[in-house]
């Protein structure tokens, strides 16, 4: 199904990304995992592609599987590093081919090593541009990537906000956002974003911190802020794993329970394939507010 017609009947979405099982082990601790968060019924998930394009085959086999196997309405991303206009015809049209009906159309980072990003030959410069050449040859449901934050290479939130316009007169039909931890930051880019011109969904991406050492990975990943009092208090508690984990869930569950009462389209969570910190604040939720 298109998540655009699934929107038609859910106000409200929750909805989970993975990432390709690196090994056998780890697919094993995935399906654990993924079984763990289907009881949660969720409306979709999306499923990564590695950086540079280096996990396609698995993310497509990932897709294949929990869409025609397991029976989730699945989101493909794919990003357009490296990858000429033919290149891309045919990866999109192999999907077609398994059924998928969903894509998170992305420009990527440049590889590891190169500052900026390089389009190659034949290739796409910006995400809209991806967007635009899949909106006008296939027949997908397609969202984007925003940045609550604003996007590291930007230099400021506006600037970001005018290009991801282009994205979504490029034919995007939603966007999920980069993790953040300042709701009001994301009020303050839908308000933005609204005057701008873009009145699609705009769906927040979360991440509970569940370990002491994620503060900085998320921080140096995204651009994330992290409230002061959050970092201090984890600060206070680095020895104590237990403890950072509440406080990390904790603060996941008043994000979300804020973000959901002041008017966000839903919840999309970075599971990164554990089931434990999503299962938690569901339940949470969900018995306060029936989600
Ligand atoms: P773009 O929208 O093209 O933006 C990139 C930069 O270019 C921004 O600074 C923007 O302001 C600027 N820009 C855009 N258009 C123009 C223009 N016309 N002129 C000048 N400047 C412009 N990465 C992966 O490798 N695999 C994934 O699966 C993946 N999934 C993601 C999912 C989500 C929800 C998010 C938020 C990010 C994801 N990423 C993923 C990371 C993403 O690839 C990087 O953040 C990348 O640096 C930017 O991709 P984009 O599609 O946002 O790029």
């Amino acid at each position: 199904m298109k998540i655009s017609d699934l929107f038609r009947k859910q106000q409200t979405t929750f909805s989970f990304e993975f990432f390709p099982p690196r090994d056998e082990i780890s697919a094993v601790d995935f399906g654990i995992n993924v079984g763990q968060l289907m009881k949660l019924n969720p409306s979709f998930v999306t499923v990564t592609y590695g950086a540079g394009g280096s996990t396609q085959e698995r993310t497509f086999a990932l897709v294949d599987y929990l869409q025609n196997k397991i029976g989730l309405t699945c989101m493909a991303h794919y990003t357009c590093v490296n990858a000429t206009r033919k290149r891309v015809e045919e990866d999109l049209t192999h999907l077609v081919n398994l059924g998928i009906e969903n894509l998170m159309l992305l420009r990527g980072d440049p590889p590891e090593g190169q500052e900026l990003f390089i389009a190659p030959e034949n290739g796409f410069h910006y995400a809209s541009e991806l967007m635009a050449y899949a909106h006008e040859k296939f027949n997908f449901c397609k969202s984007g990537a925003c940045y609550v934050d604003k996007h590291p290479e930007a230099p400021t939130l506006e600037e970001d906000i005018r290009h991801l316009k282009k994205k979504t007169d490029a034919g995007a039909d939603f966007l999920i956002t980069q993790l953040f931890f300042e709701n009001k930051n994301y009020f303050r880019f839908i308000d933005l974003a609204g005057k701008a011109g873009i009145h699609c969904r705009i769906i927040p991406g979360i991440i509970p911190i569940t370990s002491y050492r994620q503060i900085e990975r998320f921080t140096k990943m995204s651009g994330a802020e992290i409230p002061a009092s959050l970092v201090q208090k984890l600060e206070h508690y680095k020895n104590d794993a237990d403890a950072i984990y509440h406080i990390g869930l904790e603060f996941s569950i008043n994000q979300c329970r804020e973000l959901l009462a002041n008017g966000a389209p839903g919840l999309h969570f970075y599971t990164l394939n554990k089931s434990r910190a999503a299962v938690e604040i569901f339940e949470k939720l969900s018995k306060e507010i029936g989600i």
